[in-house]
């Protein structure tokens, strides 16, 4: 079968990736180690090539949300050492020895669970305890002597990392950041004049990598959004200046499978969300809500045609999208737009898309669908 003409599709700069991540390291120094995050396809750029790559420039460690996540970068060659950061799921236990996985574990049953695993294989197991410090998701919440015991008693395991979570690291109006630091900074002093001195504490996602809370690198840092080229802004209050300069790394296009002209008074899509008010021509993209292109740019997006901004008219559908391309150059079937990217001076980026839309960058880029072919620019 085959070949098909690629409808939608992304093109991904891994070079524009590394760059991003030796950004990242230039910021934090040569004592921070830098554990790209690639869960999620990372972010839908392609877990297994970016991971190739950010391995080649040198990353030692990468961090994913499960079991299958890291499996899928074991069977395709990744050997560095790989972070599951929230899985412990009865299922994948074994998939965590067999696949040579590190799990974070959110609680003190679970760290007694570990090690029973563990000594059943014979094997020392390496994990990274993770303490809820005031996020109120994953972690233990128990108190540092209690942590204590439990590490003790698993005389099968070794802690390598302790880590917390920052609900609010973008929020500079807000003390929840310097609470939650002060929370796991007292377990972790608890824990070292204990005698137990983990040699990684992490937790920085990209945002206090980015505007410097130094105060919260430690050892090692967990940046995603930023490898992928996106730094989110201060939401409140006043942030010290940005450290970080990163460019986005993907592109997204859709081929235009028809163009024609309508009357004044015609309407457009489903539902008759857009009536022509005068004669226009439009083009009809070969993506939709089923691409990724959220349902919520109906009538409010837009996009990128022949270097000119062309807005969405009417409902998104299904795998449909049309737009107004009354005021561009003339556009043929066959011909790719931009959904997301750059063309000369124009430009649209993921935050755009968010803002419009009424979500997140994050949400935008996870929601492009599998189905969307990926392209590298570069050879990983
Ligand atoms: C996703 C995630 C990160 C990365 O967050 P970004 O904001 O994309 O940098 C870091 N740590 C944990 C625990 C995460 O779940």
């Amino acid at each position: 079968m085959g070949p098909f003409a690629y409808r939608s599709w992304v093109e991904i700069s891994l070079r524009q990736i590394a760059e991003n991540f030796h950004a990242v390291r230039s910021v934090v120094g040569p004592g921070v180690e830098v554990m790209p995050v690639v869960k999620a396809d990372a972010y839908r750029h392609g877990a297994v090539e970016v991971s190739r790559k950010l391995t080649a420039e040198g990353a030692r460690w990468l961090a994913v949300s499960n079991v299958e996540e890291g499996a899928i970068l074991r069977d395709r060659g990744i050997t560095a050492r790989i972070l599951v950061m929230a899985d412990f799921l009865p299922a994948e236990r074994d998939g965590l020895f067999d696949y040579n996985l590190t799990p974070v574990i959110h609680s003190l049953a679970d760290i007694h669970e570990w090690d029973r695993l563990s000594a059943a294989r014979g094997v020392t197991g390496d994990y990274h305890l993770k303490v809820d410090s005031g996020m109120g998701r994953l972690g233990t919440l128990a108190s540092a002597p209690e942590i204590l015991n439990a590490i003790a008693s698993a005389r099968h395991t070794r802690v390598e990392g302790l880590m917390t979570h920052l609900a609010s690291s973008a929020n500079y109006a807000s003390s929840q950041t310097e609470d939650q630091l002060a929370v796991f900074n007292r377990i972790c002093s608890e824990l070292a004049r204990a005698g137990v001195n983990p040699p990684f504490l992490h937790l920085s996602s990209s945002t206090p990598v980015a505007y410097g809370r130094r105060n919260a690198w430690q050892r090692m840092v967990r940046p995603g959004h930023v490898i992928y080229g996106y730094v989110s802004p201060v939401a409140k209050g006043t942030a010290p200046p940005r450290l970080l300069e990163v460019r986005p790394a993907l592109t997204w296009k859709a081929a235009v499978v028809a163009v024609k002209d309508l009357p004044a008074g015609a309407q457009v899509g489903y539902g008759a969300m857009f009536r022509a008010p005068q004669p226009m021509r439009i083009a009809v993209l070969a993506a939709g809500y089923a691409d990724g292109i959220p349902h919520r740019l109906s009538n409010k997006g837009r996009v990128i045609a022949k270097g000119q901004f062309a807005p969405v008219i009417g409902a998104v559908s299904m795998d449909l999208t049309t737009i107004d391309v009354t005021q561009c150059p003339p556009l043929q079937v066959g011909d790719a737009v931009t959904l997301l990217g750059t063309e000369g001076a124009f430009s649209i980026d993921a935050q755009q898309i968010a803002r419009t839309a009424g979500t997140i960058s994050y949400s935008v880029l996870c929601g492009i669908h599998a189905r969307v072919k990926r392209i590298y620019l570069e050879a990983a």
